[in-house]
């Protein structure tokens, strides 16, 4: 069975929309948490909370524990590599930033279509192979939301690659743009180790619509609506790790125990997951992770991923709640020195950089209609 990891990809804050207000007490109790439980895999990467991520890790895992109790994982960070020179530097910033004289896993960030200025123009595999080769990493690999056919011409192109990270997850398994199925069996034939990430399609799996989550209870009322993700995706075959990213300790903490009781799923209970996805796929409006990719590449500083939330949730819920989150969207608007929906340019910067290959201009104009109208309590 796989082994669980600590993503540290959405750590909790303090001040609200300050990705750099790392609540550091938090997160310490969160590794002790992790550690305490028998794990000690983490993963970070150069970009994480607006580029601290990597130094977050380092001061409540490295500082704190000694070298040989924990692994860790990072990323090259395609998104900002034009040009060979930056590699060096960027490396040997991160082995800084992390505290660290060598990477357990070292992956390039996200080969895919929107970082191929990176992979087009410089010879990444090399530069990792050769700094395994030094000594400073154990395990290469890559990130990937490219589709199963762009990662088959990789692992084909790339046989030192020892381990590809996957959004996998029930929701995306058949999904025709994720294709997380067909990419895990592309993995399997080329023998890679897969980690996955997203497990609960960044919590989406957490929040089901009503009705799934009675289709759930049904069938065992003592199981959470988590936990069906996470046995979902920890007994697959070939799964090395699978990457939690808790937001918080009591979230870690039910992760911890969802991951321990992860017992397999009967064929009764993946056919179940099927009816929970159709049903789940007809309610989400927006397909958004919240993995905040797209926010910097704003120039109107509009906080699309929050927008996203706000808008998928408004839409899932009845009208009797519609304004809860109208509400929200309107004490959105009132912060100083942020972009609505209606500010956007449609200047489709941030097309590129969402993994999730959504049409962000467009879905904003919807989101716009909703909640900029005096119906929502909007009167900007
Ligand atoms: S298309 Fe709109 S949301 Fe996207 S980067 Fe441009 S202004 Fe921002
Ligand atoms: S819109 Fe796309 S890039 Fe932006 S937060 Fe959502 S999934 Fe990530």
């Amino acid at each position: 069975m796989a082994n669980l990891g600590f993503g540290m990809m959405r750590l909790p804050i303090l001040e609200e929309d300050n990705f750099k207000s790392i609540d550091y007490e938090q997160v310490n109790r969160m590794v002790d948490a992790f550690m305490d439980a028998g794990f000690n895999y983490f993963d970070t990467a150069f970009v994480y909370h607006e580029g601290i991520g990597e130094d977050a890790f380092k001061r409540c895992v490295v500082d704190r524990y000694p070298r040989e109790s924990f692994k860790i994982a990072t990323k090259l960070p395609l998104f900002v590599i034009i040009e060979e020179s930056q590699l060096e530097p960027i490396f040997a910033e991160q082995l800084k930033n992390c505290g660290v004289d060598y990477f357990d896993y070292y992956m390039l960030h996200n080969v895919s279509g929107f970082t191929e200025t990176a992979w087009k123009n410089v010879d990444l595999y090399s530069f990792i192979q050769k700094k395994k080769e030094e000594g400073y990493i154990k395990h290469i690999g890559i990130s990937t939301h490219g589709n199963a056919e762009f990662l088959e011409e990789i692992l084909f192109e790339h046989p030192e690659l020892e381990f590809v990270l996957l959004q996998i997850n029930y929701l995306d398994w058949d999904d025709e743009g994720i294709e997380s199925r067909k990419c895990w069996e592309v993995a399997r034939k080329y023998n890679k180790q897969v980690m996955v990430m997203e497990p609960y399609k960044g919590g989406f799996l957490a929040d089901v619509p009503e009705q799934a989550e009675k289709l759930m209870k049904e069938h065992d009322s003592d199981k959470s609506v988590v936990s069906w993700a996470m046995r979902f995706v920890a007994n697959l075959d070939d799964i090395c790790v699978v990457l939690t990213g808790a937001s918080n300790l009591e979230q870690l903490e039910d992760n911890i125990q969802e991951f321990k009781n992860a017992d397999p799923l009967s064929d009764d209970e993946l056919k179940l997951l099927e009816d929970v996805s159709e049903i789940i796929n007809s309610n989400i409006t927006v397909d958004c992770t919240k993995c905040r990719y797209c926010v910097d590449a704003c120039p109107e500083e509009i906080d699309i991923a929050k927008i996203f939330d706000l808008y998928n949730k408004d839409r899932m819920l009845g009208k009797d709640d519609w304004t809860q989150f109208g509400n929200a969207y309107l004490n959105y608007s009132r912060l100083p020195d942020v972009g609505i929906a209606s500010d956007c340019s449609e200047c489709e910067s941030c097309i590129e950089e969402c993994p999730q290959q959504i049409n962000i201009p467009e879905v904003l104009k919807d989101v716009a209609k909703v909640f900029e109208t005096e119906g929502y309590g909007f009167t900007n």
